[in-house]
Protein backbone atom coordinates (compact mmCIF):
# COMPACT_ATOMS: atom_id res chain seq x y z
CA UNK A 1 0.00 0.00 0.00
CA UNK A 2 1.49 3.40 -0.78
CA UNK A 3 0.61 6.32 0.96
CA UNK A 4 0.74 9.66 -0.69
CA UNK A 5 0.29 12.40 2.51
CA UNK A 6 -1.91 14.61 -0.47
CA UNK A 7 -3.70 12.06 -1.11
CA UNK A 8 -5.35 9.78 1.35
CA UNK A 9 -7.39 9.97 4.51
CA UNK A 10 -5.62 11.07 7.23
CA UNK A 11 -5.41 8.42 10.09
CA UNK A 12 -7.35 8.98 13.88
CA UNK A 13 -3.48 9.80 15.18
CA UNK A 14 -3.06 12.33 11.97
CA UNK A 15 -6.61 13.80 11.80
CA UNK A 16 -6.06 14.58 15.61
CA UNK A 17 -2.39 16.12 15.34
CA UNK A 18 -3.45 18.62 12.87
CA UNK A 19 -6.75 19.40 14.41
CA UNK A 20 -5.29 22.47 16.46
CA UNK A 21 -3.77 23.93 13.45
CA UNK A 22 -7.46 23.50 11.46
CA UNK A 23 -9.57 25.15 14.28
CA UNK A 24 -6.75 28.14 14.58
CA UNK A 25 -6.68 28.41 10.94
CA UNK A 26 -3.26 27.31 10.20
CA UNK A 27 -3.90 24.92 7.40
CA UNK A 28 -4.47 25.39 3.89
CA UNK A 29 -8.26 24.67 3.04
CA UNK A 30 -7.61 21.58 1.36
CA UNK A 31 -5.59 20.00 4.25
CA UNK A 32 -8.03 20.99 6.57
CA UNK A 33 -11.08 19.81 4.61
CA UNK A 34 -9.19 16.51 4.82
CA UNK A 35 -9.05 16.34 8.96
CA UNK A 36 -12.50 17.81 8.58
CA UNK A 37 -13.24 15.06 6.48
CA UNK A 38 -12.04 12.61 8.68
CA UNK A 39 -13.67 13.94 11.89
CA UNK A 40 -17.33 14.10 10.37
CA UNK A 41 -16.91 9.98 9.87
CA UNK A 42 -14.91 9.25 12.70
CA UNK A 43 -16.69 9.77 16.12
CA UNK A 44 -14.10 9.46 18.21
CA UNK A 45 -12.54 12.27 16.32
CA UNK A 46 -15.39 14.61 15.60
CA UNK A 47 -15.72 14.21 19.66
CA UNK A 48 -12.52 15.71 19.89
CA UNK A 49 -13.17 18.32 17.50
CA UNK A 50 -16.00 18.97 19.16
CA UNK A 51 -14.30 19.08 22.62
CA UNK A 52 -11.68 21.05 21.42
CA UNK A 53 -14.00 23.87 20.03
CA UNK A 54 -14.70 24.32 23.46
CA UNK A 55 -12.06 24.57 24.89
CA UNK A 56 -10.87 27.24 22.54
CA UNK A 57 -14.01 29.17 22.77
CA UNK A 58 -14.01 29.49 26.35
CA UNK A 59 -9.92 30.14 26.01
CA UNK A 60 -10.84 32.77 23.79
CA UNK A 61 -13.66 34.39 25.79
CA UNK A 62 -11.83 34.24 28.92
CA UNK A 63 -8.45 35.85 27.23
CA UNK A 64 -6.21 33.42 28.73
CA UNK A 65 -3.84 31.12 27.14
CA UNK A 66 -4.71 27.46 26.07
CA UNK A 67 -3.40 25.27 28.74
CA UNK A 68 -1.47 22.81 27.23
CA UNK A 69 -2.51 20.26 30.27
CA UNK A 70 -6.07 20.42 28.94
CA UNK A 71 -5.21 19.61 25.70
CA UNK A 72 -3.12 16.52 26.26
CA UNK A 73 -6.45 15.35 28.44
CA UNK A 74 -9.08 15.82 25.43
CA UNK A 75 -6.39 14.05 23.38
CA UNK A 76 -5.52 10.73 25.60
CA UNK A 77 -9.33 10.48 25.98
CA UNK A 78 -9.72 10.80 22.03
CA UNK A 79 -7.03 8.34 21.65
CA UNK A 80 -8.16 5.98 23.89
CA UNK A 81 -11.77 6.66 22.27
CA UNK A 82 -10.16 5.72 18.78
CA UNK A 83 -8.76 2.82 19.86
CA UNK A 84 -11.18 1.07 21.98
CA UNK A 85 -14.19 2.53 20.37
CA UNK A 86 -16.93 4.80 21.30
CA UNK A 87 -19.09 4.27 24.21
CA UNK A 88 -22.83 3.16 23.31
CA UNK A 89 -24.73 6.14 23.41
CA UNK A 90 -27.90 5.48 26.04
ZN1 LIG B 1 -10.56 9.16 13.84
Amino acid sequence: MSESPTDRSPSCSEALEQLHAVLDGELPSEEARRIIDHLEACPPCELEGDSFRRIKEAVAASGNALDPASLARVRELTDRLCREGVPPTA
